[in-house]
This record gives C-alpha cells, sequence and structure tokens, in this order.
C-alpha cells in the first residue's frame, strides 16, 4: 500500500523544524523513517506533512560534556553509537546493544531518537539509557526541558513529547561502576531486556544501583528491591542478596502476555537476565581492581 497524501519539508533549524510542526494539524518529524515510513505505508499512522529533520546541523553528535555526562544527539544511528570511541570508552554495554539492535539497514538509517519518541516497548535501548539515569532534552516553540527517560514513554506507543517538540539529546552521568545488559528475543525485537548499573564506593563496595526491566509493559519498570537490595553491598554476596529478593521483586513487575510469550515465562526470562547481568558486573569489577 501507499501512504495517503502529505507534504514534505526539509528545513535546516531546530527552530524552522518545530515551527513547521506547530503550523500543521498533525505533521510529524521524520528522521531515519524506520519505523515511520513502514507505519505510513500500512496506514496505521496518516500524517498531512513530515518534517525531515536530517538537514538540521549539531544532532548527531556523542561528546563527553564539560559536566562529565555523555550526550548523544538524537540524529545518531545505532551504527554510529556501536562505533563510536566515547561510548566505546565509556558505556560498552551501550556499544554492544546498539551493534545488535534490528539488521544492518535498520542500524545504518535508524536513530536512537526515532527509536525513543516512537514508544515501541519491544525496545533496547530505553531499558539501558533508563538504568543509567539518563534524561531527554525535548526542544519546543517555547524553549527546553528535559524529561528523565523513566518518564518519558506513557503508554504503547505513546510517549509525553508534544508533536511540536523536537527529541535534540539524551544525556546521562558517565558510568562511574559496571554497566550490563541482557535480552532475550524470538524474532525481530527483545521479548524481555535488563538493564544494570551500579555506582562504587571506593572500598569497592556498591553505592547504588539501578535496574529496569524492559519490554514486558508499556515502559520500562524499575526492580526497586533488588536495588534496595544491593545497595551497600560487598561484590561477593550480590548474588545472595538478589536471590533473597528476586520473587517478590518480579511479582511486581506489571507483564502483558502477548506472542513473545505467557507472564510467567517472560517473568522467569527476566530473572535469568538479571542474574546474568549481576554475574557480567562482578566480574567487570574483579577485572579492574
Ligand atoms: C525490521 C526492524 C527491526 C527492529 N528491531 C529492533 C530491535 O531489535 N530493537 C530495538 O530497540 N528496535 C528495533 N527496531 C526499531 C528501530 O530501532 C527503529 O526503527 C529506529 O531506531 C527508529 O529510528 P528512525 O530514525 O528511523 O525513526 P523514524 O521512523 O524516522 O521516527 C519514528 C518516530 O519518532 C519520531 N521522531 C524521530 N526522531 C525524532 C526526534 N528527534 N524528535 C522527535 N520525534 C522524533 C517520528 O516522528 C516518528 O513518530 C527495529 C525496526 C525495524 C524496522
Amino acid at each position: 500500500m501507499l501512504p495517503l497524501p502529505f507534504t514534505f519539508d526539509r528545513p535546516t533549524t531546530a527552530a524552522a523544524a518545530i515551527a513547521a510542526i506547530g503550523g500543521s494539524d498533525d505533521g510529524m518529524f521524520y528522521s531515519g523513517g524506520t519505523e515511520l515510513l513502514l507505519a505510513m505505508k500500512m496506514r496505521v499512522i496518516h500524517t498531512d506533512r513530515l518534517v525531515d529533520i536530517k538537514g538540521i546541523p549539531g544532532l548527531d553528535r556523542i561528546v563527553l560534556n564539560g559536566s562529565n555526562e555523555v550526550e548523544i544527539g538524537s540524529r545518531c544511528v545505532h551504527r554510529m553509537i556501536a562505533k563510536d570511541p566515547v561510548i566505546g570508552e565509556h558505556v560498552p554495554a551501550l556499544s554492544a546493544l546498539c551493534a545488535n539492535v534490528a539488521n544492518v539497514r535498520v542500524r545504518s538509517v535508524g536513530t536512537i531518537g526515532g527509536n525513543l519518541c516512537f514508544g515501541e516497548p519491544h525496545a533496547d535501548p530505553p531499558t539501558l539509557l533508563a538504568a543509567l539515569n539518563a534524561r531527554l532534552v525535548l526542544q519546543g516553540p517555547d524553549g527546553t526541558r528535559s524529561v528523565d527517560v523513566d518518564d518519558f514513554i506513557r503508554s504503547e506507543l505513546e510517549t509525553v513529547r508534544e508533536p511540536d517538540e523536537l527529541l535534540t539529546t539524551i544525556v546521562f552521568p558517565r558510568p562511574t561502576g559496571p554497566v550490563t545488559y541482557r535480552r532475550f528475543k524470538h524474532g525481530e525485537r527483545p521479548s524481555v531486556n535488563v538493564g544494570m548499573a551500579w555506582s562504587m564506593s571506593g572500598d569497592g563496595m556498591i553505592k547504588s544501583a539501578r535496574v529496569r526491566v524492559g519490554a514486558l509493559g508499556s515502559r520500562p519498570q524499575p526492580l526497586r528491591a533488588v536495588e534496595a537490595a544491593l545497595a551497600g553491598r560487598a561484590i561477593a554476596d550480590v548474588r545472595t542478596a538478589i536471590e533473597a529478593v528476586l520473587v517478590d521483586a518480579l511479582n511486581e513487575l506489571e507483564v502483558n502476555a502477548d506472542r513473545h510469550g505467557g507472564a510467567d515465562y517472560k517473568r522467569h526470562l527476566a530473572g535469568v537476565l538479571l542474574l546474568r547481568n549481576a554475574e557480567e558486573a562482578m566480574t567487570y569489577k574483579e577485572a579492574s581492581r
């Protein structure tokens, strides 16, 4: 099927792109088009105006900024993030994640911003970015605002972003401990995934931990009981600490049974992936002592 007719703009500034959406009934930003064009051809999405953001300079850079935070431009394609030296040095788990998203064609044109803004629950980046405590910088007609990744996805395919807000940057503190990510998938997209980030104190204890489970409900969910159990622990006690609270923690997750599996099966997978994350985090710590 062909999409219904629409107009097409190619602005060269963020302000012009935002104004173009604001001046249309239901215009949409167009980045790599890997989700959008498929949905338009299937006529699941219709828009009267596509605003191509590829010509806006500065949206595809990755830097460690002066506040010791990693900044990733929303127009960075998965392949670029996978190969970027800053990401490779400070967050190798994100390099590996982006190297394994989708297929080579999607990795070459699909962007991290498009992945986040589409709000697809079976996605990889939101889970790890939430574990990294990332925030998203949105530029709109009245200025910019930041939204934590944890709060960005409202429900399936729906985010808190207004139609004329452009996601410009993803920002998170440079990790100060192991960051790990595991996923399990049957088909193209993850059925369950788990991201984890620890910050360490000088004496080799875990100061705090962020653990997120994705693809089960509409957005990544925290495993608060596991986070509390890990805080203040010595590395050697991690497995025991997790196992003591795991069943109750998993039972608190919102889980949609779907073609990826039933709720009990997915909870079980989440537990397995979490323990594999923990094993890797422990190895990383030992290796870097
Ligand atoms: C075959 C296939 C397999 C896939 N497998 C995986 C997988 O294993 N794991 C995974 O995580 N993902 C997977 N994906 C999803 C993939 O990551 C996304 O398609 C891609 O990242 C979307 O980026 P895009 O630039 O093409 O977005 P587009 O299709 O251009 O846009 C998607 C949506 O985001 C909006 N948008 C885009 N950029 C911005 C911005 N900067 N500001 C505001 N709004 C914006 C658009 O208006 C649109 O609503 C897969 C996709 C396909 C087609």
